[in-house]
């Protein structure tokens, strides 16, 4: 009997465990390790956010895996000894034949401080009844949305926010008395997407009333005059005011030998294989260069990538088909109205990603329900 081990319980860690159960003969063993005990696609929390659907309806616990003959470890991993594929965690130490690393990120310190000093993390799942709190109080001044520093996971999620609120507070008739603002220290809104892109969305938040202030960033929030000083001088004042934290490796994973010199763990951009022997890693703890940046942290990388080093894991042992990633992959760009534009193609194309944007229409929100809903049945159902 082999034992396979899957750090996190993601969207890379939970694809990469029905990955392995799947081609893994049923003696051997596969543990998934996860420090939050529940699963829920990262978009719906704009869902929660815009009031169209509690997060807890779009929510499953890890314990699931269980029926699918997946062992849940519910801990936190301390330390990570790739050499010998075994780690530290809060329930005692585990060793493996074989790794995924699919912890996730995490936020960097210096933002979260300046958060907690006056402004909300619009990432933080349980800031969201505190974020709705804020919200119905708001009356009048300035809702701003601010990104603090990249990488940043799903480079369209704060716009997508800031368009799904506009049209919360418009259907509650505060617009004329609410500005509405987003920052980014960017050139563009979404530089990974392209230019057409980022004028697509530039125009949709501008038709919205939005001031959009990209090369923004975040210097200082004075929390007592509720004021946010940006490194080129401007002040703006805002009444609330929801932040987006820079992404950071996990320290478990920044303490390791497996990260590179990011701190990120940088794997095989193809087949996910890293530098220390039948250990692999996917997902928002990995750093992947493209052509011109870095491949976007968003649920959609993380699966595909989840699946191949599974594979190529199963394959390590027991020889058969290996998978090489292509590059390929989408993002759903949602807007008010139930319309959903998608941004897909080649992010390893060169010299450049070759990725267009499709118009928003309402076929592809229904596309964005029916795949979470195929997610949530098909990994916890
Ligand atoms: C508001 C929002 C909207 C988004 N919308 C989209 C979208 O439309 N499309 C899309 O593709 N992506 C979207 N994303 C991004 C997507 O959610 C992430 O990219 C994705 O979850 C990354 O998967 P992952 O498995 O790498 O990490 P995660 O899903 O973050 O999972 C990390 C796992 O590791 C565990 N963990 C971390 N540290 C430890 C430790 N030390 N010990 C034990 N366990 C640990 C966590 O508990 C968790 O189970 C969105 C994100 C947000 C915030």
């Amino acid at each position: 009997m082999a034992d396979f081990l899957v750090l996190g319980g993601g969207f890379g860690g939970l694809a990469a465990a029905h990955e392995l159960r799947r081609r893994l003969p049923r003696g051997d063993r596969v543990t998934v390790v996860a420090m939050s005990d529940r699963f829920f696609v990262g978009f719906a929390k704009l869902w929660d956010l815009a009031g169209s659907r509690p997060l807890a309806d779009g929510t499953r616990m890890l314990e699931r895996l269980e029926e699918r003959g997946i062992r849940f470890v519910h801990a936190e991993v301390t330390s990570i000894d790739a050499a010998t594929c075994s780690v530290q965690t809060t329930a005692g130490p585990i060793s493996a034949d074989g790794m995924v690393v699919a912890l996730g990120a995490g936020y960097w310190p210096g933002h979260r401080e300046l958060i907690e000093a006056g402004a909300y993390n619009l990432y933080h799942a349980p800031s969201l009844p505190d974020i709705h709190t804020a919200l119905n109080d708001l009356t009048d001044g300035r809702l701003l949305v601010s990104i603090m520093g990249t990488p940043y996971l799903c480079p369209p999620a704060p716009y997508e926010a800031t368009l799904l609120l506009e049209d919360r507070l418009r259907s509650a008739g505060l617009r004329d008395r609410v500005d509405i603002a987003i920052s980014t220290p960017a050139p563009l809104t979404l530089p990974v997407a392209g230019p057409d892109a980022s004028r697509f969305l530039a125009e949709e938040l501008t038709a919205a009333g939005v001031g959009v202030f990209t090369e923004h960033t975040v210097g200082s929030i004075d929390p007592d005059r509720r004021t946010v000083t940006f490194q080129n001088s401007r002040t703006l004042d805002f009444e609330l005011l929801l932040a987006i934290p820079a992404a950071v490796p996990p320290p478990v994973i920044h303490a390791s030998t497996l990260a590179g010199p990011s701190g990120w763990i940088e794997p095989d951009r193809r087949t996910f294989a890293t530098s220390a022997e039948r250990v692999y890693a996917v997902g928002d703890c990995t750093l992947i260069h493209t052509a011109t940046a870095q491949l976007p942290k968003a649920g959609v990388f993380a699966e595909a990538a989840g699946k191949i080093a599974a594979t190529n894991l199963v394959a390590d042992v027991y020889g058969g088909d290996r998978l090489t990633f292509d590059g390929y992959g989408y993002c759903f760009l949602e807007l008010p109205g139930q319309r959903v534009a998608t941004v897909a193609g080649d992010f390893y194309a060169t010299p450049r990603p070759d990725v267009r944007l499709s118009p928003p229409d309402r076929a592809s929100f229904s596309a964005k329900q029916e795949w979470e809903e195929e997610r949530l049945n098909s990994l916890l159902g």
